[in-house]
């Protein structure tokens, strides 16, 4: 069976899907909000979240900046961890007003914006690229469970690699095109929630005919994906 490129595995899940238009928010910095609090919850969870900051009026980062920390964890707390995910959202919210909002993070080229955003407390290297990309229109790569379970079992790479190489590989084998990147990691986070979950439901999946791991055995399938991810 020959490896299906990253780009034809991109095509065949539009093709499959359709455009997801990501990221489901009004503004850029409800992007940054949603991308922070769906660490570790579902997206159901994030929307109840960021309704209950809106009601409250609380959906700025010069309000969230100054607000109190105990009040805001209980306008989050539908998140999950939520007086954590009120101390990084508050710590965040002070770093974009002061950076001057997105118009003054835009300066920045992408590197030195992605160390700036990774210095912020609670940002990690997902939640980093996923604000890069779709809150400050840079085109990066982000890299999720649901991309590094796929490719591990389209056997691109092994589950050993870790965050930075995975995106490495894939900026290496895709165009610098914004609007691909934003559809790609939506596609994928689509085709995990459909077919390819922690425990795979390969019928009718639209890469079966390039993925080796549909062949496997249900025991191989277990062994895969008992040793995939962290
Ligand atoms: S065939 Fe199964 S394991 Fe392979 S990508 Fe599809 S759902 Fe995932």
């Amino acid at each position: 069976m020959s490896l299906i490129t990253p780009l034809e595995v991109y095509k065949r899940l539009l093709t499959a899907y359709g455009p997801q238009h990501w990221w489901p928010a009004d503004t850029p910095f409800e992007m940054m909000v949603g991308a922070i609090l769906t660490q570790n919850t579902s997206w159901q969870n994030v929307e109840t979240a960021i309704t209950s900051l809106k009601m409250y009026h609380m959906l700025d980062c010069e309000t969230i900046a100054s607000s109190n920390l105990a009040q805001l964890g209980e306008v989050i707390r539908s998140s999950g961890s939520y007086m954590q995910k009120a101390r990084y959202l508050q710590q965040f919210s002070i770093f974009y007003y002061k950076e001057n909002r997105r118009a003054g993070l835009m300066k920045w080229p992408t590197s030195v914006l992605r160390k700036r955003l990774l210095g912020v407390h609670g940002i990690g290297p997902e939640t980093a690229d996923s604000i890069l990309l779709y809150g400050l229109d840079k085109p990066v790569f982000v890299v999720d469970t649901y991309t590094k379970r796929l490719f591990v079992r389209l056997e691109h790479f092994g589950p050993e690699l870790n965050y930075d190489s995975i995106q490495h590989y894939f900026l290496q084998r895709l165009p610098e095109s914004l609007p691909l990147l934003q559809e790609f990691h939506a596609l994928i986070v689509e085709h995990a929630k459909r077919f390819c979950r922690s425990k795979p439901q390969c019928d009718n999946c639209p890469l079966i005919e390039y993925c080796p791991t549909a062949m496997c055995s249900t025991m191989e399938i277990s062994r895969i994906h008992t040793s995939e991810i962290e």
